[in-house]
């Protein structure tokens, strides 16, 4: 049993750093309250364990000091109710004033406090000691369940660790989670392990297909990414998107994944467009055959054919970044496809891990996010960690 799931929070006050940094609409309703809820079952096991919750986060990008509209205090009704309803939640409008200080202090067993966007203070970011260490004050023991900001060596999200003893901080359910998956999938994989990498950019994706050339067996490159990839082997791509300053690197990769004998596929057609537009003019075409004037937005079906099977044999999946522009529905069969090959895949059982904003959004829109192994709720702090970066909030914890 995890370290978190171990611990008896009874008497304890527990300050959980969690990640509510929620879309809202102009009358601050939440439009996508997934981040609040992905972290509910940490924080009601402290408050069941009979301990007390004091939650802090960051909330969008306040500029310089509080603003209105990046209070934490529009999220409390929805916290509140996303507890059950009976729980008191309180809520400090200065997350290390005297006030958050003493109502941390009177807290009871079963209740939580929300103190105020965290970012108000520009020690946050910076990573601040003293800013770290009047945070810490308020708790007796760290819970880090903000997967989403792992990759930030931030005051709450890193620093403010070195304040607990070793038996006093660790990750919530959430955050453990996501560790151990992205852990399976980078240092336990079973073979044959498929990365599926696409979305808009090569120059966003080189560190991970590079650092996925000494683990996976086969990458699939697809998106507008991968006529980049198309032209550096000689193709024609016509209007498609091409990074002209990433061309050599394309043919480092290519060379690079022949010499370590791991197979990059590229999509060998594409649903070609005569404009960038939901109501473009569309057909079928290899990839290295576009005319001028029309653009790859999509991968064709001899791709996904190719595509899937290659995903049916593997046992371990990665899957970042769409196949084609999956926002407009004559350019989502690919990412569609792919996405019902991960699923079948899994159910035949390969682990599959989904994650950055694009293909998590893909796998929700299909109704398939429970058909995966897991989808990842960090979207830079995931591709962070398939680069083989050490991730600071996950390094402050177990050192
Ligand atoms: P990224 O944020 O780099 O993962 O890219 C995601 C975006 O890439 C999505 O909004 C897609 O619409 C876009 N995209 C995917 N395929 C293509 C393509 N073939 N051409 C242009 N944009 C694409």
């Amino acid at each position: 049993m995890s370290t978190f799931s171990n611990h008896n929070f009874s008497g304890e006050k527990a300050l959980v750093r969690v990640d509510f940094n929620v879309p809202l609409d102009e009358n601050f309703n939440i439009t996508d309250d997934t981040r609040m809820t992905a972290t509910i079952p940490t924080i009601k096991k402290i408050l069941n364990d009979g301990g007390a919750v004091i939650l802090m986060s960051h909330f969008g990008r306040p500029k310089d000091g509080p603003e209105d509209k990046y209070s934490l205090k529009h999220l409390l009704k929805h916290l509140h109710q996303l507890l059950g309803g009976e729980t008191k939640v309180f809520f400090a409008n200065d997350c290390i004033s005297e006030q958050a200080q003493l109502t941390s202090q009177v807290l009871r067993p079963g209740e939580v406090l929300l103190l105020e966007n965290l970012r108000f203070y520009k020690e946050e970011e910076k990573g601040d000691k003293a800013f770290a260490e009047k945070l810490s004050k308020l708790g007796d023991v760290y819970v880090n369940d903000a997967f989403g900001t792992a990759h930030r060596a931030h005051a709450s999200t890193a620093v403010i660790a070195d304040y607990f003893e070793k038996d006093k901080k660790m990750f919530g359910l959430l955050m453990e989670a996501e560790v151990i998956s992205a852990e399976k999938v980078l240092h336990g994989s079973q073979k044959p392990f498929t990365a599926i990498i696409g979305g808009a950019k090569v120059s966003d994706k080189i560190l991970i297909i590079e650092n996925l050339l000494e683990r996976a067996t086969d990458i699939i490159i697809g998106g507008g990414m991968a006529y980049t990839f198309m032209k550096a082997r000689g193709g024609n791509i016509g209007n498609s998107l091409c990074e002209d300053d990433r061309l050599d690197t394309a043919k480092e990769i290519l060379e690079k994944a022949k010499q370590k004998n791991v197979s990059i596929h590229l999509p060998e057609t594409s649903v070609i467009a005569d404009k960038f537009a939901a109501d473009a003019n569309t057909k079928d075409c290899p990839s290295d055959q576009i005319p001028e004037g029309w653009m790859g937005l999509d991968i064709g079906p001899k791709a996904i054919g190719i595509f899937s099977e290659v995903i049916g044999k593997s046992k371990t999946i990665l899957w970042n970044g769409p196949m084609g522009v999956f926002e407009m529905e004559k350019f989502q069969n690919g990412t569609k496809s792919i996405a019902l090959a991960i699923a079948a895949a899994t159910e035949k059982g390969a682990f599959s891990l989904v994650g950055g904003g694009d293909s998590v959004a893909a796998v929700n829109k299909f109704n398939l996010a429970d058909k995966v192994s897991y989808v990842s709720t960090g979207g830079g702090a995931l591709l962070e960690y398939f680069e083989g970066k050490e991730l600071p909030g996950i390094a402050a914890i177990k050192k």
